[in-house]
């Protein structure tokens, strides 16, 4: 079975951006060597203890339905093997039911903005934490780390009710790290929980995936990590404007988001990048439409887009030239995506949630539980298989979905969530800088 890597992952946020990528590494993964665990001092402003919140107390996180502020495992070592590496970079970890989060950003003002959006999320958290105060202005390191757990645990929550499975349907079944995978894992059908490392600087995370994976990589990237069964996401906030919390906030919603897809009944093999990449900006733009994360590639980086109300371009584009699915379909590489295929696998992906949820649902079980004669996963045959439950699920053919969803666009559907909101200033555009691979 294949187990590819995934690409990376492009941000950016209120209008514009650009992007990444990569090219297509082997699925194999080189391994660093060895590097120590970094022996660490209880002195680090990152043991458990020092979480003013939570304060380390298993009664406190059990309630917050926080596992562990430290010592799990993490990429191809574990947390403190990373504080090691990583020894100039402040990291928060934090382990949920389902997500192991590293955070090394600072502190971060509320701005008047989002302060009605974070009071609300701060008092989510204030349920089991009472130390968390609503109204702080300023969120330290160890409350955005808190933040972030419980938003992977809503996108979590989230995925469920599209794909519409639960945990129950996913038991937990044994695995040894480093055997061949058979079945499915309780994490979506993965082993391992889903990683998220959130780093300062560009040379922190550099560092990072050339030491783990051993990737020259400058944005954002996601990850098979084969050894541990866990897809990662690898992120920095010197791109685009993702020092700004609310773009963070949909630059890993984007990509955790298709990390859970890429995950769902087990990453065997890769599905068609269309919906993959639809679904992660219809999550990130249910997040706020203005901050927009791309999937591209290194040569890619000339598209930048300012705009943030995709409903228009849409339109401009169904009357221009019509995408049809049967092209889109076709996209083999992120690389290959162009802003206005963006664009398209967003409403598409749209329509057909917005119009069919259950035939959605039923059509992405269907995509990943392709088999070959011995019953194991496998992308061969995946097109055929994708004509044939397209038309089971949604009962409609390409040409037949084309003209439903030109109808549906041009009717006025599809807009933004955020709709009423009033367009705001417009940031200048920052090119995100290529990655290579
Ligand atoms: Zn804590």
């Amino acid at each position: 079975m294949s187990r590819q890597w995934t690409n990376a992952a492009l941000p950016f946020a209120r209008l514009l951006l650009v992007a990444v990528a990569l090219g297509t590494l082997g699925p194999r993964v080189v391994g660093l060597g060895a590097f120590g665990l970094g022996t660490l001092g209880e002195e680090k402003p990152n043991t458990p203890e020092q979480c003013p919140y939570c304060r380390g107390n298993p009664e406190l996180m059990a309630k917050a339905q926080i596992v562990s502020h430290g010592g799990f495992a993490f990429g191809k070592l574990d947390t403190h093997g990373v504080d090691g590496l990583l020894a100039t970079s402040d990291i928060r970890w934090i382990e949920t039911p389902h997500f192991e989060i590293g955070f090394a950003l600072g502190s971060h003002k509320v701005e008047v903005e989002e302060k009605t959006k974070i009071r609300a999320e701060l008092t989510e958290l204030a349920a089991a934490l009472p130390e968390v105060v609503p109204t702080v202005k300023v969120l330290d390191p160890w409350l955005r780390a808190h933040l972030y757990a419980l938003r992977c645990e809503k996108l979590w929550k989230r995925m469920l009710a599209i794909l519409q499975v639960s945990e129950s349907d996913f038991p937990a079944t044994p695995w040894t790290e480093g055997t061949q995978i058979i079945g499915m894992g309780q994490y979506l059908g993965q082993f391992g929980k889903f990683e998220l490392l959130i780093l300062p600087t560009q040379s922190s995370h550099s560092m990072y995936l050339l030491n783990q994976f051993g990737l020259t990589i400058k944005n954002t990237q996601r990850w098979n990590l084969i050894q541990r069964d866990t897809l990662s996401v690898t992120m920095h906030a010197q791109q685009g404007d993702l020092r700004k919390d609310d773009a963070l906030h949909g630059h890993v919603v984007f990509n955790l988001g298709i990390n859970l897809l890429d995950g769902y009944r087990h990453y065997s093999y890769d599905t068609p990048i269309w919906i993959r990449e639809g679904l992660g900006h219809f999550l990130e733009r249910e997040i706020n439409p203005r901050n927009n994360s791309f999937d591209s590639s290194e040569g890619g980086i000339a598209e930048l887009t300012r705009k943030w109300k995709w409903e228009p371009e849409v339109k401009k584009l169904v009357l221009k030239s019509p995408p049809r699915l049967a092209e889109v379909l076709g996209i083999k590489e992120y690389a290959e995506l162009t802003l206005d295929d963006h664009f398209a696998t967003w409403s598409m992906v749209s329509y057909l949630i917005a119009t069919n949820p259950d035939g959605f649902a039923k059509f992405n079980r269907l995509l990943h539980d392709n088999v070959d004669s011995n019953g194991l996963p496998t992308g061969v045959g995946l097109l055929d298989l994708h004509r044939e439950a397209f038309k089971e699920c949604f009962g409609m053919s390409y040409p037949e979905f084309d003209a439903a969803w030109t109808t549906w666009v041009l009717a006025g559907h599809g807009g933004d969530p955020r709709k009423e909101e009033k367009e705001g200033g417009t940031p200048p555009g920052v090119p995100v800088g290529g990655g290579g691979g």
